[in-house]
């Protein structure tokens, strides 16, 4: 058994385990793949204090970090169920995808998310050669460029105003026949001369050149007619979904599935603690993640030595 069992080995997991360790309790990691997001990730370079690195270096680093310590690191499996404890010094209970079951007296929950795709041909071959997910990060990479933001919802509207500042131009292409971003975000997407909006288009296809993106194919929803715009880059802003599908009834949930913490990382469960981009946490970010999973770790380890008599 554990004092601390972390579920998930991105920033947070990584975060987590090492100010747990620090503390000489018995902790434990378990991922499906230790690194998170930042395996997928090609530059980074709003890390502070390291001005340039990228998603696989990034990762080793995270490993290497978290090596340097006694901690018990199980990667490659999934859990699919949590129990949490019934009284303070209790066990809680996360079993796995292979049927094994681990115990810890306190929990950190930091599973991550995902962005939701686009599922068309290109998205994938070109992801992190002009598709990419994340404005704060990949904004300035299209500096004086021309570029499309996927979804007229409140992160897509905030990245095309985001992006406006940086790149040459932004087209927005939303699905449906309105905008579900708040009015403001319209009114200000709006009055932006770089700025041109889509309605009901159907993102069909990204197109390149082999090495990168230069355009991509949309169908107009009304006439369905077929159309071709150039440019460098395409932000995908369609939703962020967080790993929290099988937390359900375990934990309590925000209305997106976000993990509801307060400000130590506390869940609704006893002992149950939650950081990075599976919480509520405003600002999905790697630096954010970290802070977030130090602060559940303290939160975790503030609980231990509140709830047990040795
Ligand atoms: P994640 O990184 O999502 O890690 C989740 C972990 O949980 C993984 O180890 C996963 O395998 C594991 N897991 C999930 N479900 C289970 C389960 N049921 N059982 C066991 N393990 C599970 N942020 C920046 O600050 N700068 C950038 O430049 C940047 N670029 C990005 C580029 C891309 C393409 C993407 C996708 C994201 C980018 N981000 C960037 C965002 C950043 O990667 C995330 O904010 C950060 O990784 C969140 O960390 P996390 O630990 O909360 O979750």
């Amino acid at each position: 058994p554990f004092d601390v069992l972390v579920v998930g080995g991105g920033p947070a997991g990584a975060a987590s385990a090492i100010y747990a360790a620090r503390k000489g309790i018995r902790t434990g990691v378990l991922a499906e793949r230790f690194g998170g997001q930042v395996a997928d990730t090609m530059a980074i370079e709003n890390f502070i204090s390291v001005a340039a690195t990228d998603g696989p270096k990034l990762v080793r680093d995270l490993e290497q970090h978290v090596k340097e310590y006694d901690v018990d690191v199980n990667t490659g499996v999934r859990a699919t169920h949590l129990e949490p404890a019934e009284q303070p010094g209790g066990y809680s209970t996360v079993t796995l995808d292979n049927g094994a079951q681990l115990k810890s007296k306190a929990i950190i929950l930091s599973t991550g998310a995902r962005w939701r795709e686009m599922n068309v041909p290109g998205e994938h071959e070109y992801r992190g050669k002009g598709v990419a997910y994340c404005p704060h990060c990949d904004g300035p990479l299209f500096k004086g460029k021309k570029v499309a933001v996927i979804g007229g919802g409140n992160s897509g509207i905030e990245a095309a105003i985001d992006l406006a500042n940086i790149v040459d131009h932004v087209t927005v292409l939303e699905f449906s026949d309105v905008l579900r971003a708040d009015e403001v975000l319209i009114r200000k997407a709006r009055s932006l001369k770089n700025i041109e909006i889509i309605m009901q288009a159907q993102t069909t296809e990204v197109v390149g050149d082999g090495q990168r993106v230069t355009g991509l194919r949309y169908t107009d929803r009304q006439s369905g007619d077929s159309h071709d715009i150039e440019l460098a880059g395409i932000f995908v802003q369609i939703g962020l979904v967080p790993n929290t599908e099988w937390l359900k009834g375990a934990v309590e949930l925000s209305q997106h599935g976000e993990i509801i913490v307060d400000e130590r990382g506390q869940t609704s469960a006893l002992g149950v603690f939650g950081a990075g981009d599976a919480t509520t946490v405003p600002y999905k970010q790697i630096i954010i993640a970290m802070g977030a999973g130090a602060t559940a770790s303290l939160g975790a380890f503030d609980y231990l030595i509140r709830s047990s008599d040795n």
